[in-house]
């Protein structure tokens, strides 16, 4: 049995000191843990405004408080205790790591790294290596609670982990980002493992990133362990259909959601923020699927074209530029705007925060359906369900990613695969379950569905952690 309280402060990597690793302090950065620290959640709450769409959000996104909100709610719902509440409020294990870059220029430079495991009641922790430059420890905190009620509520036998560098990838040749993913491997290798930690890809990363994490992990292990990572190359590997599983699974529930509001997809239209690993191939399985994708945004702009956007076409354009902007076929359009299009569907796919109570009151969609983690605040979510806007929250639309990434997980350590039209059937049948069951416990008890999703998730990861018990 696993010690599940008493080791929410404990150190991590204990063998980091014995082996020589640099900078693998327990909690070095403990002290950015917010004040209240035994409710954390209590005081996250956004206070209640008279007119809370005229208030701004705070210029910086607060993900954390915004899990630690998500998850006081669900916890007062299921009447469960403060000693619990405690318990999945804080991450079981995190390492703040140094990370030294030799430039090829031959200069040097240092990188700040984490990996935080929020839970591992169900199963090994598992999730994405994120690569932006305004990543920390809070962010990386936040992202890791959701992957555990993600993992949760799609049944998969994980806890939730998540990685980050704060680094800009665009700013570093392939060769300098080969020596950061290494270093940072190597840094965070005592924690990480097939049957304890499974990285993946997340914003900024690919299966490139995934390689090179992989060769790491089994060079110092002296044989090749495939089922280190997921969201490797096939090649490697990687399972068929796991580059596009997390925008196949946005689709199904986009497509479902749609008809649950009463729209038909094929006569639907929709807008879709973000135009990576996800919100591209989301934007072309919406499209194929007959929905008119009208706007799309990366962080760079906007472009619009109300007639309905060729993604084939923009995909070529993107490969070509690096960004959707200055695609012929379209308009340009301010950002910022591309989330209050008229439009039946909104797709949010790039980062945290982007609706909140200054936007909110302005979002003209009738779906929203969360491709990116944690794109819509707490305050947010009450102005859009006041209006009647149904939100399908993260922790189930965006799930496709993790259901294949298990999948690949299984294959490789069967060292048996399978075939795409399998993978992509099995994935298609977990997330309409899910979607079903979300929506049915919602229904019964008139919750919102993020609400439902998240008291679903949370209600799991309680009965592993009681059937297991408290060690000692
Ligand atoms: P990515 O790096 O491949 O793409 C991110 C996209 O968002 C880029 O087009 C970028 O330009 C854009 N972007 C960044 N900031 C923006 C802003 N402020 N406004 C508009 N666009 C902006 O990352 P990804 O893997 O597609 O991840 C996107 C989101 O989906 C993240 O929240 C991630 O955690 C989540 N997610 C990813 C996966 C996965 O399998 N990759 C799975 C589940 C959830």
């Amino acid at each position: 049995m696993t010690d599940l309280l008493a080791a929410t402060t404990a150190s991590t990597a204990p063998d980091a000191a014995a082996s020589g690793r640099t900078a693998a302090t327990a909690h070095p950065a403990a002290s950015a843990r917010p004040a209240a620290s035994v409710h954390p959640a209590a005081s996250a709450r956004p206070a209640a405004s008279a007119h809370p769409a005229a208030s701004a959000r705070p210029a910086e996104p607060t993900p954390l408080l915004d899990a630690r909100s998500q998850l006081a709610e669900a916890i007062s719902l299921l009447g469960y205790t403060d000693g619990l509440h405690q318990m999945l409020a804080t991450p079981r294990r995190e390492l703040s790591v140094a990370v030294p870059l030799r430039m090829d220029s031959g200069e040097s430079r240092l990188y700040l790294g984490y990996r935080v495991q929020h839970n591992f009641s169900r199963g090994p922790a598992k999730g994405g290596l994120r690569y932006a430059p305004n990543v920390n420890l809070d962010e990386v905190r936040a992202l890791a609670m959701w992957m555990t009620w993600k993992c949760a509520l799609l049944d998969v036998p994980y806890g939730g982990a998540k990685g980050g560098v704060a680094i800009d990838p665009r700013e570093h040749s392939i060769a300098e980002l080969e020596r950061v993913t290494r270093r940072y491997t190597s840094e965070i290798l005592p924690i990480i493992g097939p049957e304890r930690d499974i990285p993946a890809p997340d914003i900024g990363t690919d299966e490139q990133t995934m390689a090179w994490i992989m060769d790491t992990y089994s060079v110092n292990s002296g044989y090749t362990v495939p089922g280190i990572v997921t969201g490797k190359p096939i090649s490697l590997g990687g399972s068929l259909g796991r580059a596009s599983a997390t925008s196949r699974g946005v689709t199904h529930i986009a497509l479902a959601a749609l008809r649950h509001a009463g729209l038909d997809p094929a006569r639907s239209t929709a807008a879709v923020q973000g135009f990576g690993k996800v919100g591209a191939d989301a934007a072309r399985f919406l499209a194929e699927a007959g929905v008119r994708v009208t706007a799309v945004s990366d962080q760079y702009g906007a472009v619009l074209n109300a007639g309905g956007l060729d993604i084939e076409a923009l995909s070529a354009h993107v490969r070509a530029t690096g960004s959707v902007v200055g695609f012929a076929g379209a308009e340009a359009l301010d950002g910022a705007a591309l989330l209050t299009q008229d439009v039946d569907l909104l797709v949010p796919a790039a980062v945290e925060g982007v609706l909140h109570e200054g936007n909110a009151g302005e979002v003209l969609a009738s779906v929203i359906v969360e491709g990116a983690n944690g794109p819509t605040t707490p305050g947010a979510d009450r102005i859009l369900r006041d209006r009647g806007i149904l939100v399908v929250p993260d922790i189930l639309a965006n799930a496709g990613g993790v259901i294949v990434s298990y999948f690949e997980w299984v294959q490789a350590n069967q060292a048996y695969w399978w075939r795409a039209d399998e993978v992509e059937s099995r994935l298609e049948e977990r997330m309409l379950s899910a979607w079903e069951h979300v929506l049915g416990y919602a229904e019964a008890r008139d919750l919102s569905l993020r609400t439902a999703a998240t008291a679903l998730a949370v209600e799991r990861v309680a009965e592993a952690h009681r059937l297991r018990g408290l060690y000692p």
